[in-house]
């Protein structure tokens, strides 16, 4: 929030007149300016890209905001008139780019119910800004690959550089809205999407069983939460594996005459709960049973084979 002036520039009420039902007069208005977006890397390892930012300067006027969430006050709205993507000279983002942000000039009628609100502005208690849109393409910055069909994993390092999602050709901008809460001043950018035309989530009407068309840009939602999946389900087969190779271990001990492919065909079946619950029976019953360790056994078996070897010479 940069809390310069109230005070309209040069030719900015006949932009405002032209978003509104009657004529505003100058002293009706209450202009201010807004930093939406920039092309810093945000806490999701997403970024937009310089010509995304762009794009956006257009598609973000007309766009009308909240405000204030707190419903007693009855979501107050702005609009915005106007929006530039500007390079900030002597900034670089924290990879060392040339650091470019979206501002706006918003505006919103003067009246007894905004007046609180506008006097916070005009008292310049900062506020987190975060925006909604749509993209058409989620580009790797490693390897340039789009939509998430390569196997690099945002946030994570590939020789020293970090890899993460550059947002790129924007389809859509549909809000804008001041973070409620300013400890959440790094929250960034929201990548929140649309609801369809029947109102519900596109996971819902995925799951729904419906037979039912998405646009591009729900796919590449859709693509995006699969990759995401992906990793997690990835996640949660190295600790499968570790399980498993656990569970091999403790039963060698237990159950000794047990073979190795009947074990492989019970945990294969068994899902992550039970694979713990069975570790868990294993390894008490290896506390309960006769301590001798089968290393051992072979130690002495060994050495009795060198002591009969040593006889024999
Ligand atoms: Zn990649």
């Amino acid at each position: 929030m940069e809390n310069e002036n109230n005070n309209l520039k040069a030719g900015e009420l006949e932009l405002i007149n032209s978003y509104t039902r009657r004529t505003l007069k100058e002293d009706e208005v209450y202009a201010f300016s807004v930093v939406l977006c920039d092309n810093e890397t945000d806490r999701d390892f997403e970024r937009f890209s310089d010509s995304a930012l762009k794009k956006l300067e257009k598609l973000f006027v007309g766009v009308t905001g909240v405000l204030d969430h707190d419903p007693k006050s009855n979501n107050q709205t702005a609009r915005i008139f106007s929006c530039s993507a500007d390079k900030v000279s002597g900034k670089k983002t924290s990879d060392g780019r040339q650091y470019i942000r979206l501002s706006a000039r918003a505006y919103m009628p003067r009246t007894e119910s905004n007046k609180d609100f506008i006097m916070q502005l005009d008292s310049g208690i900062k506020k987190e800004v975060s925006v909604g849109c749509s993209v058409a393409k989620r580009i790797c910055s490693i390897c340039g690959c789009e939509n998430g069909l390569c196997e690099h994993i945002r946030g994570k390092s590939y020789n020293g550089e970090l890899c993460c999602k550059i947002l790129d050709e924007p389809t859509d901008a549909y809000e804008w809205s001041f973070v409620a809460v300013p400890a959440q001043k790094a929250a960034g950018v929201i990548k929140s999407y649309k609801k369809g035309e029947n109102g519900l989530d596109i996971e819902k009407r995925l799951f729904s069983g419906e037979a039912e068309s998405f646009t591009a840009d729900e796919m590449n939602i859709i693509a995006e939460k699969i990759r995401i999946l992906q990793e997690k389900a990835a996640d949660g087969e190295v600790y499968r594996r570790r399980l498993e190779a656990e569970i091999n271990k403790l039963a060698a001990f237990a159950l000794p005459q047990l073979k190795r492919d009947v074990l492989d065909f019970i945990t294969d079946k068994m899902n992550a709960v039970q694979l713990e619950n069975l570790k868990k029976a294993l390894s008490e019953g290896r506390e309960n049973s006769i301590p001798i360790k089968p290393q051992l056994a072979v130690a002495v078996k060994n050495i009795k084979t060198d002591n009969n070897a040593f006889k024999n010479i």
